[in-house]
């Protein structure tokens, strides 16, 4: 069931369809770690399929990851940057999460498919900016924050002349527009946002993207307590 349904949404996306075993055993390490922890609220197969990895995989149609250094920010399951790899191996992914137990399980879905080249990094993105600054061609993220906030944690991770891609809403209009400031002031640029739909479903969703126009001021991020507090 869940693999017809990965083949015909990579087909409608006009994607190969190589790593469809790859997501189905993923599908199953989800479901059964699901019941002892609290990984997503989506549990059946066929909203596993769409609502994860078709929605993780529709990123490739819209931007080009061949090659790249990629960094997930709040992957929580591994999406999208798990699907993203799966389905196009030449990316180098760098998975990061604030719970050590998501990482965890991470580890071991890589370890069960073999995808010996993941990284996945327990830290908090504010953080991880310290010793990774200004290192990956594409930031990713979906779920996490608010636009504005989201930039900061993000934004500082991107090298100038790559791009942060955030997954987000058709809803998502006044977010973009709150976020203005902050992604200037980050060495950002906003793009014009990216609709698609999730092949299956009447789910319509967005891809924000944000370049990477010049170097973000040292002063950012600042700690979290400071970016909820007073987001720029
Ligand atoms: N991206 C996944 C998970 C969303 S839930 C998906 O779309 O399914 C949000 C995740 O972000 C949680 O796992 C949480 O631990 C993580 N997170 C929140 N703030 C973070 C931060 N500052 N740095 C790293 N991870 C963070």
């Amino acid at each position: 069931m869940m693999e017809a349904i990965l083949r015909e949404g990579l087909e409608a996306l006009s994607l190969p369809s190589g790593g469809v075993p790859a997501l189905v055993r993923y599908g199953e390490l989800l479901a059964e770690k699901n019941k002892v922890m609290n990984l997503t609220a989506i549990t059946d197969p066929a909203g596993t399929a769409r609502l994860h990895f078709l929605d993780s995989a529709a990123l490739l149609t819209l931007a080009d990851f061949r090659g790249k250094a990629v960094v997930d920010v709040g992957t929580g399951a591994g999406f999208p940057g798990l699907p993203l790899k799966i389905l196009e191996p030449s990316i180098r992914l760098t998975l990061l999460d604030a719970q050590r137990k998501r990482v965890d399980f991470l580890e071991e879905v890589c370890r069960d498919l073999g995808l010996g080249d993941v990284e996945c990094v327990h830290g908090r993105a504010e953080e991880f900016a310290g010793e990774r600054r200004e290192s990956f061609d594409l930031a990713v993220s979906r779920a996490v924050a608010a636009l504005p906030v989201l930039a900061e944690l993000c934004l500082p991770l991107v090298k100038p002349g790559g791009a942060f891609l955030a997954m987000k809403s058709v809803g998502s209009g006044e977010e973009l527009n709150a976020a203005g400031r902050a992604v200037q002031l980050l060495g950002g640029r906003l793009e014009r946002p990216l609709d698609y739909a999730i092949p299956g479903t009447d789910v319509r969703h967005r891809l924000v993207i944000l370049t990477k126009i010049g170097e973000t001021p040292k002063k950012y991020p600042r700690t979290f307590a400071k970016i909820k507090k007073n987001p720029l």
